[in-house]
């Protein structure tokens, strides 16, 4: 390390983390005319944020300002899909309901705020559109227009070239971040001058401030996600079954989802004790993402339990009356988590503390980004 010599330029704003979250409050600070540069340890985006889904998910989020959030984050996916150039894979979202206590909770639902892009299927209605994952056991359908998909893994790189090439935002690659006390920022490749920090880190609890994640009882999360071949049809949308709504807070807290906990734990305690629920997203290629499972620790163990992977392609099965194509992939991720969705923290004045505490960065980080800058800088968001 050379923690003596200046590496060139003097920036406005440094973000330490080119994941979801750095990216956003990148794309908000350049958007603004701020000089940026994003600084990660990493080589490549290798985070939650090319783990997950890709799904934005507006319905089923907390009520209030996260679902408020991912409208407006889901508005700048679209912007930035034009811009950067890759694509919105699917629109819209399906779910199923296949127990009798499902169907009050998506009614209760569409009565809310939350339910204006949404419908209800009948079980009639929905297998017109879609015969394949609508089985007997189905009684109805809630389908959103709003939620999107996308390819993580694909859309990360190419927000980064494009913040790079058409915002002028400088990536500093394989650096870590070592203390962030503006202007001067120390990384392992020498000092960086910016007149003000966000730290966007992720996961990592401990390389900065970590006596203030500390305050908020921050732990990790892990997750287990499967790829599926081309099952040899079109999914509707990103489709979801009952466990879902006892999982997502703008279901799971109405009160009409009680009685569907209670019949849940009851008939799936197993999948509900590792945290199951089916999220089933569609690639381009056909293929199928499938997950997944939420174990909590301090430090996760890191290996990918074959039973948990039974028990997510077993609800596949059940919710969509087919059996699971073939595995052709296997992954875990991790997030942090916490006992709110996420936290901002102001350790100084010109350093703000991003950590989104739940599965929810890729749905409502671009608001966040937004509203961060716009705190520190000022303006509008
Ligand atoms: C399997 C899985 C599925 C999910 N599905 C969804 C979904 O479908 N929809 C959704 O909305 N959310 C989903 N989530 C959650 C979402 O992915 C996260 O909330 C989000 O990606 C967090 O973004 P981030 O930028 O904070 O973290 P990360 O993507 O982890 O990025 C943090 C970055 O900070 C860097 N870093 C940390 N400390 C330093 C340092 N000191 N110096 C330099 N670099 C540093 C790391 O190298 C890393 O690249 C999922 C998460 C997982 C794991």
């Amino acid at each position: 390390m050379n923690s003596q010599s200046t590496l060139p330029g003097v920036f406005d704003l440094a973000v330490v983390g080119a994941g979801i979250i750095g990216m956003a409050c990148a794309r908000a600070a350049a958007l603004k005319g701020l000089r940026v540069i994003v600084i990660d340890r990493d080589l490549e985006s290798s985070g939650a944020s090319v783990r997950n889904f890709g799904f934005v998910a507006v319905t089923g989020q907390e009520r209030g300002t996260a679902w408020s959030r991912a409208r407006r984050t889901c508005a700048i996916w679209e912007e930035l899909a034009q811009q950067a150039e890759f694509p919105i894979l699917q629109r819209g979202l399906w779910m199923t309901a296949r127990r009798p206590e499902a169907v009050p909770v998506l009614e209760a639902f569409l009565e809310t705020e939350m339910g204006e892009d949404c419908k209800i299927l009948s079980r009639a209605a929905a297998r017109a559109c879609c015969a394949q994952v609508v089985n007997e056991q189905v009684q109805a359908v809630l389908s959103s227009s709003i939620d999107l998909r996308v390819e993580s893994r694909e859309a990360i790189p190419k927000i980064a070239a494009w913040l790079a090439a058409r915002l002028g935002v400088v990536f500093l690659r394989q650096t870590a971040v070592l203390t962030a006390a503006p202007p001067r920022i120390e990384t392992s490749r020498g000092l960086v001058e910016a007149g003000a920090v966000v730290v966007c880190p992720g996961d990592d609890m401990v390389s900065l401030y970590p006596e203030r994640i500390a305050k908020y009882r921050v732990s990790r999360c892990k997750l287990q996600m499967l790829r599926l071949a081309d099952p040899g049809f079109r999914l509707p949308g990103i489709v979801m079954s009952d466990l879902g709504l006892i999982r997502y807070p703008g279901y799971s807290a109405l009160a009409e989802a009680a009685p569907l906990r209670a019949r849940l734990e009851a008939e799936q305690g197993e999948h509900v004790k590792h945290g199951i629920h089916l999220i089933v997203v569609q690639s381009a290629d056909g293929s199928l993402v499938v997950g997944d499972s939420h174990h909590h620790a301090a430090t996760p163990d890191f290996s990918a339990d074959e039973r948990i992977d039974q028990l997510i392609l077993g609800e596949f099965a059940a919710a969509t009356g087919r059996s699971p194509p073939a595995v052709r992939e296997r992954w875990l991720g991790t997030y942090a988590s916490a006992d709110r969705s996420m936290f901002i923290d102001m350790p100084a004045p010109d350093v703000r503390l991003v950590m989104i505490t739940s599965g929810s960065g890729a749905s409502t980080g671009f608001a966040i980004g937004e509203e961060v800058v716009t705190d520190l800088f000022g303006g509008s968001a």
